[in-house]
Parts: C-alpha cells; sequence; structure tokens
C-alpha cells in the first residue's frame, strides 16, 4: 500500500512544495487548505495526479479524510507573513489553536504521526544568539505579532500535551524564514517584495535602518529538513533553517546587484516588535536527522528572482500592473 500523507495548508508556499516533493516519492497526499492565504494555482499542476486530493476545508472545523490508517499529518495551515496576520487576527488564532486540535485529533485517531509546522517566532525577539531549542523565548502577548507566535507556541503546547496525554506520535519543526518560488509577491515579506521591487524598478523599501539582521532557507533545503523530521521519531522541537545571517539592508543590496536592477532603496519604519537579531542554531538538525541545508544563498536567490521574472510576464498580479 501506498503511503498517505495529509498537509493543511497544502495549497500555500510551503505546503504546495511539500505536497509536490511527496508525490515524487510514491506518497498519497490529501492537500487541505481553505485558500485564505494560499491558491489552488500553486497545486494546479498537481490535480490530474491521481495520488494527489485537494480538499477545500477550513482546519478549524473536524477533519474527516475517511481513511482508517495515515502515515503522517503535517500541519501547516495558518497565516505565516505579517501582513496576513496583521490582516487575519482572529483566522491566525483560530489556525493555531482549534486547527491544530482538528489535525491533532485527525493524527490520534488515525494512528499517523504529525508534525507541527511551528517558527522562529516562537523566540520572539531573543534575548539569545544564536537560537537554540532549548530557549524559552521572549514575545510580547499583547503585541501585534502576538496572533501568530502565541497561536504557534499554544500549538506548540498542545501538541505536547497530546503525547503526554494520548501518546499521540507527536513532533514539532521551528522553521525560520524560508524563501523560494510560489511565494506571493505582495505577502509583504522581505524577499518577494524586494524582488519584485528591483524586477519592476520601484523603490526597495527596507524598514528601519536596515541592521535588523534574518537568516534565509531556501524552499528545497527547508522541504528535506521537514521530510527527515516526519520519517524520524522525534519528539523535540528541530531548529529548520539556514545560519547565513543578513542584515535587510545587505539582502535588499544584495537582490538588487542579482537582479540587476538600479532601483533606489528607500528606508520605511521600522513595525513594531519586529525582532533585532534572528538566527538558528541547527546543531540539533544536523546531529537528529542528518540535515543541514546545502543551497548556495545567491543561487537560491537568482532561481527566485528567475520565477518571479517568468510569472509577471505570464500572470497579472497587483505588484505587477
Ligand atoms: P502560506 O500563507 O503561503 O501558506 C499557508 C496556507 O495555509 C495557505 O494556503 C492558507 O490558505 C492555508 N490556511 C490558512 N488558514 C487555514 C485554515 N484555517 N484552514 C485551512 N487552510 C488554511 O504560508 P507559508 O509560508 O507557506 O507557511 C506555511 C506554514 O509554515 C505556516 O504554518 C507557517 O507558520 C509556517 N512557517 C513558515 C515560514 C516561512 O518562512 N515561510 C517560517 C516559519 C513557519
Ligand atoms: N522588511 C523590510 N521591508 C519590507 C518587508 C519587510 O525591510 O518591505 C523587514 C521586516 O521589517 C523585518 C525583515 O524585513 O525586519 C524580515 O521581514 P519578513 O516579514 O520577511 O519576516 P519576519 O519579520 O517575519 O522574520
Amino acid at each position: 500500500m501506498p503511503k498517505t500523507v495529509v498537509v493543511t495548508g497544502g495549497a500555500g508556499f510551503l505546503g504546495s512544495h511539500i505536497c509536490e516533493r511527496l508525490l515524487a516519492q510514491g506518497i498519497h497526499v490529501w492537500c487541505v487548505d481553505n485558500f485564505l492565504t494560499g491558491s489552488p494555482h500553486n497545486v494546479d499542476h498537481l490535480v490530474d495526479d491521481p495520488a494527489f486530493h485537494l480538499m477545500r476545508h477550513d482546519v478549524s472545523e473536524p477533519l474527516d479524510i475517511a481513511r482508517p490508517h495515515l502515515d503522517a499529518v503535517l500541519h501547516f495551515a495558518s497565516p505565516a507573513s505579517p501582513a496576513d496576520y496583521l490582516r487575519c487576527p482572529i483566522q491566525t488564532l483560530q489556525a493555531g489553536s482549534r486547527g491544530t486540535f482538528q489535525a491533532l485529533e485527525l493524527a490520534r485517531h488515525t494512528q499517523a504521526r504529525f508534525v507541527l509546522a511551528s517558527t522562529s517566532e516562537v523566540y520572539g525577539d531573543p534575548h539569545v544568539h544564536p537560537q537554540k531549542e532549548t530557549y524559552w523565548g521572549n514575545v510580547n502577548p499583547i503585541g501585534p505579532r502576538s496572533v501568530y507566535d502565541e497561536a504557534k507556541r499554544f500549538a506548540e503546547a498542545a501538541t505536547t500535551a497530546y503525547r503526554r496525554t494520548y501518546g499521540t506520535d507527536c513532533g514539532i519543526v521551528r522553521i525560520f524564514n524560508t524563501f523560494g518560488p510560489r511565494m506571493h509577491p505582495n505577502d509583504g515579506r522581505a524577499i518577494p517584495t524586494f524582488i519584485a521591487q528591483a524586477v519592476t524598478g520601484q523603490p526597495i523599501t527596507v524598514t528601519g535602518d536596515g541592521t535588523q539582521t534574518r537568516s534565509i532557507c531556501y524552499v528545497d533545503d527547508l522541504v528535506s529538513g521537514v521530510l527527515s523530521y516526519m520519517r524520524s521519531t522525534i519528539a523535540t522541537p528541530v531548529n529548520l533553517g539556514n545560519p547565513h545571517e543578513l542584515t535587510i539592508l545587505e539582502l535588499a543590496r544584495r537582490i538588487r546587484h542579482l537582479a540587476d536592477s538600479t532601483s533606489p532603496i528607500t528606508f520605511i519604519p521600522l513595525p513594531e516588535d519586529d525582532p533585532r537579531r534572528r538566527r538558528p542554531d541547527i546543531t540539533r538538525a544536523k546531529v537528529a536527522l542528518g540535515w543541514q541545508p546545502d543551497t548556495p544563498i545567491d543561487e537560491a536567490l537568482n532561481r527566485t528572482i528567475s520565477w518571479f521574472r517568468q510569472r509577471s510576464t505570464t500572470t497579472a498580479s497587483p505588484i505587477f500592473t
């Protein structure tokens, strides 16, 4: 029997790449998505595959896949970009709370392994650098980002409680900033925004003075890490990301250079509670999973820039019109 995996949020950026990789490995995939921030277009190329099932569904509602056994439930459904979760604060809290419970229930009843897509945001604006999984974080519980950060912290607690209470085979990956094709050009995140601005000659909008840092990982590397974790029996959270850290101003300059753009760089106000520094310590992923990212950052940015250029000529999107 082929294996079957449910991917909630499967029509989003990361979810669509995960579905694609699972299908390529001969695994049957149920993609559950309400298209709140994702799009069926992200999985257009998969829908003719008989091993792929697309289900329009809000994961906050009971989830019935009509299968006595599933191999894994990968819970990726949640708005993820700051612009999206600030626009949809209640849905974000619902996806992390009720949505996580529904996905956990599905895993419990089908004896599946459950993997929660958590985030580096659980570390908030960190006082420890780089961030290890043992760090408890520094999150403002009532700040604008809290709807996302606290929803994910709650989801981690729920996941851990299911393991303790029911013995469900659960685990948590803490994903750091990841980029690649199929990011939405106007989802507000730095990399798609900078690329869209660079390829259309608009000013590149750096927040604050641009000295805040992020560490950026290519989507193909991230998917390999998620699937290694899925196949393991690890219960503890594992950071998945690329420790390659750079300032946001360096990132803007690099994208402008790689896109061969003459866009000016402009400075706009720094959003409230914007983390100052972020870099994963990936020792645990290396030791426990034998995983580390290996796509060079410039190559990854070039692939993403090419995808955006191609997309700008084939589909209309507000940022390109
Ligand atoms: P995305 O917005 O592209 O994908 C999220 C998907 O979830 C979308 O398709 C959306 O329609 C769907 N969704 C949202 N609420 C839903 C609901 N109630 N029911 C069903 N579907 C729902 O974002 P992404 O970047 O692909 O992120 C995917 C997951 O990975 C999220 O859980 C996010 O928190 C996590 N993550 C992503 C990153 C990153 O850098 N991309 C970093 C850390 C964590
Ligand atoms: N950022 C920026 N210009 C933009 C969008 C984002 O300078 O147009 C900054 C943002 O303030 C943050 C960094 O880039 O300091 C990364 O933002 P992103 O939303 O990509 O990720 P997150 O803040 O969730 O890590």
